[in-house]
């Protein structure tokens, strides 16, 4: 099989890989949809090469499966691969966080297990959830990982009908914060540096949208709301500006919550946590449950998740995926294979 794999100094590669086998409890997954996610561009601006195949949100079908895989799966099912694997025993693994495990753990395609960009995937079954008929390939492979860790920031701050909420970046992840907060009903204010980007926050429901290399978003909010501020604020860009404005720009008693890896940033905890009474979240992806929890919410509530997607590849235009996703101003990116 074909994978793509990234070269150092912004370069990939589609290399031929032998096609995965399972062994026990293992399944091989077709991969059909492989998202771009903005992790995906720290590998790949690193100067050294990663010899594992790229590609952390992958949705597809089984084509095989080891002895002793889950019964409760199939050849032929159609699933989302929850991307980490751990010891699977320890207390986070058996909350579905494998991220965490206390002895360690794989990413597929984070640089230390084979993963999506590739015709096949070879993971243990245990990391597998089914995907809901109503969702397509694409749409699980954004739930995979950037849009389901939108969703659980929000998810975790409880937002309703009744929120203003602030998003803070516009990229994959900021775009479905932005789509999602407007399917749980708050009105949305998305916040980024880049045109194109605020152009498509508006596409996917934002009330309001602030350009933060003209205008101090803070202010901008605070003029929005009444002279209040947001209720609620999901951080996604990992700039440390940001980082500080996402609990500045709140009103008392809100929540922020913190998904955008990134830099440290100056937080003045006196002025914006205590004085205000705010509630504020960390969240990491999401765990295997919670994953199952946001393909739900899609499905019950018509999400329109395919309309984040605004550019598609197939495996052979892998490089030119990678280039113009690094260069910003696109949606979500996805890798197809028929
Ligand atoms: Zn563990
Ligand atoms: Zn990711």
């Amino acid at each position: 099989m074909r994978g793509v794999v990234f070269t150092g100094n912004r370069k990939s590669e589609l290399r031929t890989f032998p096609d995965p086998k399972a062994g026990p409890g293992e399944a091989v997954v077709k991969v059909r949809a492989s998202g771009l996610c903005g992790t995906d561009l720290h590998l790949y601006r690193m100067a050294q090469a990663t010899d594992t195949i790229s590609g952390h949100e992958p949705c597809g079908e089984i084509v095989e499966l080891g002895a002793g895989a889950n019964p409760g799966l199939r050849v032929g099912d159609r699933v989302i691969v929850h991307h980490y694997a751990g010891c699977a025993v320890c207390e986070y693994c058996s909350m579905g966080y494998e991220q965490l495990c206390a002895k360690g753990h794989v990413t597929y395609g984070g640089g230390t297990a084979h993963g999506a960009n590739a015709e096949y995937m070879l993971v243990p079954a245990r990391t597998l959830v089914h995907l809901p008929e109503a969702l397509s390939f694409e749409g699980g492979a954004a739930l995979s990982c950037g849009t389901g860790t939108a969703w659980n920031g929000l998810n975790k701050m409880k937002v309703t009908g009744g929120d203003i909420v602030a998003v803070f970046g516009q990229g994959p992840v900021g775009l479905s914060g932005t789509l999602c907060a407007k399917w749980m009903g708050a009105t949305v204010i998305a916040i980024d540096v880049d045109r194109a980007r605020l152009d498509l926050a508006r596409k996917m429901g934002a009330d309001h949208v602030i350009d933060a290399s003209t205008v101090d978003p803070v202010k901008a909010i605070v003029d929005l709301t009444g002279g209040q501020g947001a209720t609620a604020a999901l951080e996604s860009s990992g700039n440390p500006v940001a980082r500080s404005q996402t609990v500045a720009c709140l009103r008392p008693f809100s929540r922020a919550c913190y998904v955008g890896a990134g830099g440290p940033a100056e937080i003045d905890i006196n002025r914006d946590l205590i004085f205000k009474v705010t509630t504020v979240f960390g969240s990491w992806t999401f765990s295997k449950a919670e994953l199952v929890e946001c393909a739900r919410f899609m499905v019950d509530t018509g999400l329109p998740l395919d309309t984040l997607i605004t550019h598609r590849f197939t495996l052979e235009q892998a490089e030119e995926a990678f280039r113009l996703f690094d260069a910003g101003g696109t949606g979500k990116c996805m890798i197809v294979n028929g």
